[in-house]
């Protein structure tokens, strides 16, 4: 039987990878973080999917994560960058985090014997963030089978689709409402549509009006 883990925000990206590794998998399961996003309503609509896909969610705390570190996800005192500067990853950048994520989810996955691990990450239309590269996920499977003694496979499946072929890939699996309306990636927590303005929203919104306009043209 195969066995996977996803990692689980309650966001557009995760949420499609959570359906997808259930189309692909005997048993998924998921996890979560709480390092003091924020947007910490993501949770709550990252529980109540979870229990509509049937899917086990574990919620872990990974405060020390904002203490570390500032960034404008977890420092509610910094304003969100609503462009992209130039030469370096906007200020929403939490650095580490997806190597501290699929490091914990590596842990918690070999404890259950779960040899795959979902992850949303992609570069397509990434923000200039560099953990979210091809690059990078290949180096980090090799450090954790190496550091762990484990086969694990960190599956990508958004790794090369930008937010337009994300919003498709969702309808083919049947959850484009679910997922236009439920989850939360905006910067300032507000489910669905969001604020509108901030650079999360837009990536968004802008691929949401290219995918509905690629299927009105058929
Ligand atoms: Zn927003």
């Amino acid at each position: 039987m195969s066995k996977a883990l996803v990692i689980y925000s309650g966001g557009q990206d995760s949420t499609t990878c959570l359906f997808w590794a259930k189309t692909h998998f005997d048993s998924v399961t998921a996890i979560a973080f709480n390092y003091g996003q924020r947007h910490v309503s993501e949770l709550t609509a990252a529980k109540q999917i979870a229990d509509q896909a049937g899917v086990p969610l574990t919620i872990f705390n990974l405060d020390l994560l904002s203490s570390v570190s500032h960034n404008s996800l977890t420092d509610s005192k910094m304003e969100v960058e609503t462009d992209q500067p130039d030469h370096r990853p906007p200020n929403t950048l939490v650095e580490g985090r997806n190597m501290l994520f699929l490091t914990y989810a590596a842990i918690f996955a070999k404890a259950n014997l779960i040899d795959n691990l979902i992850t949303g990450v992609g570069q397509a239309d990434f923000s200039g963030y560099p953990d979210c590269r091809n690059e990078f996920i290949v180096s980090l499977n090799q450090t954790l089978n190496l550091s762990m003694d484990f086969e694990y496979r960190i599956h990508t499946p958004l790794m090369w689709l930008d937010k337009s072929e994300i919003w498709k890939l969702a309808d083919e699996l049947g959850v484009f409402d679910l997922v236009r309306f439920q989850t939360i990636t905006c910067y300032h927590g507000i489910p669905g549509e969001g604020c509108g303005t901030c650079p999360s929203c837009k990536l968004r919104r802008r691929g949401l009006l290219n995918y509905l306009k690629s299927k009105e043209n058929g």
